[in-house]
């Protein structure tokens, strides 16, 4: 199995090779809007768009045989990834280009990667740090992305694929529940208390909206001072929350590795419109909606894949509401759950997790029910969308 890693390395261009990094950045956003306007929207098959713009790719951008490729690949993935949410690509902004081996090389000698620019190629030195270096040694990465992040700052994103140990497969499954009051929850009653950071969140989030009140009467010097402060905020918070998710991850994917475990989650797709549909008041529906909550089950199956656990995706349709003891629904209220049928109660959570378990454990057993998911969801629409983690 394999597993890619994206390595963020800074650039560190000489003054005469920003202008034509930029410029390459701005070529391969042109040539993405030409192809996505000129290609029936419909199309999401990267070798029809090139079919259809290769030419005029190489002809009106300057853009080499590999970089139309990349271009191609990159509005049929972005049509892709828009056709799920059943929305449609708009443009696209010069702050990446992808790259694959022909026009992209790692090397370890001066630490630098050699990038073909418009019509020429430039060998540029990398600012690495100790993580960084240590990943990328002895390595010969084959695709990268080049970005302008939001601080101005050039920097390359480099895929490293690793090959992963065969994930062992079990029928002792732990299942894990992100709840909404615990962070997280298992089947063997394991619990993450929410409040610590949900505390840090809201103190964030009245700073912000006390911030924001003030933008509005405020000079357009206010206006900057505040928009630099809301974005330290959000560096902070976010550091803050990874960490945690970290921990989190960590201790869980450690607890099935030291059972022989498997773990079980609840599916990601669609998980914000079920939550949803619960009418809660502002500050929780904040809660449920944000990245956190995605990026720590990223990082259950991120670090599952690594240690070789496997994680399963179950749906997670009833698991809140049905009796994990007779499988009758239930009445939950706040963190309780009640079954009128057989007259369990307890913990809703811990309900919910070992619903998820079982769920798992029966997904397992089914003859083909190896066919885990392992997907790691990476955004290739842009990563300057991501998370900084
Ligand atoms: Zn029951």
């Amino acid at each position: 199995m394999k597993q890619t890693l994206t390595l963020v390395c800074k650039l560190k261009p000489t003054p005469e090779q920003a202008p034509q990094i930029e410029a390459m950045l701005q070529a391969f956003a042109d040539g993405c809007n030409f192809a996505n306007e000129s290609v029936n929207p419909k199309v999401t098959n990267k070798v029809t768009i090139q079919a259809q713009t290769y030419g005029q790719l190489r002809s009106r951008f300057g853009l080499s045989a590999n970089q139309a490729v990349r271009v191609c690949a990159r509005v049929a993935a972005n049509r892709k990834t828009a056709k799920l949410k059943g929305k449609s690509v708009k443009t696209f902004k010069p702050t990446s280009a992808d790259y694959d081996a022909r026009i992209f090389a790692f090397r370890e000698k001066d630490w630098s990667v050699s990038l073909t620019l418009l019509g020429h190629r430039e060998q540029i030195e990398l600012d690495v740090g100790k993580y960084q270096s240590g990943k990328l040694k002895g390595r010969k990465p084959t695709s990268a992305t080049l970005c302008k992040h939001r601080d101005g700052q050039f920097y390359i994103h480099i895929q490293v694929s690793d090959e992963t140990p065969q994930p062992i497969k079990s029928n002792h499954v732990i299942g894990v529940d992100f709840g909404r009051r615990d962070i997280a929850v298992t089947s063997d009653g394991k619990k993450w208390d929410g409040k610590p950071i949900e505390k840090v969140r809201d103190k964030f989030s009245k700073t912000r909206a006390l911030l924001l009140a003030k933008v509005s009467k405020g000079t357009r010097t206010t206006r900057r001072r505040v928009r630099k402060i809301l974005k330290r905020l959000s560096g902070r918070e976010r550091c803050y929350q990874a960490w945690l998710n970290h921990n989190i991850s960590k201790r869980i994917i450690e607890t099935a590795k030291s059972q022989s475990a498997m773990v079980a989650i609840e599916n990601l797709t669609g998980i914000r419109d079920r939550t949803n549909q619960q009418p809660r008041n502002k500050t929780e529906r904040r809660r449920s909606n944000s990245w956190a909550f995605y990026q720590l089950r990223t990082f259950v199956e991120y670090k599952g894949l690594k240690e070789g656990i496997g994680v399963v995706a179950v749906n997670p349709a009833y698991t809140s509401r049905t009796c994990h003891v007779c499988n009758h629904l239930g009445l939950r209220s706040e963190k309780r759950f009640k079954c009128g049928n057989c007259g369990w109660h307890g913990d809703a959570d811990v309900n919910g997790a070992i619903n998820i378990s079982k769920l798992g454990a029966a997904f397992v057993s089914l003859p083909g029910g190896s066919n885990l998911s392992f997907s790691l969801n990476r955004d290739d629409s842009g990563l300057l969308k991501a998370p900084p983690f």
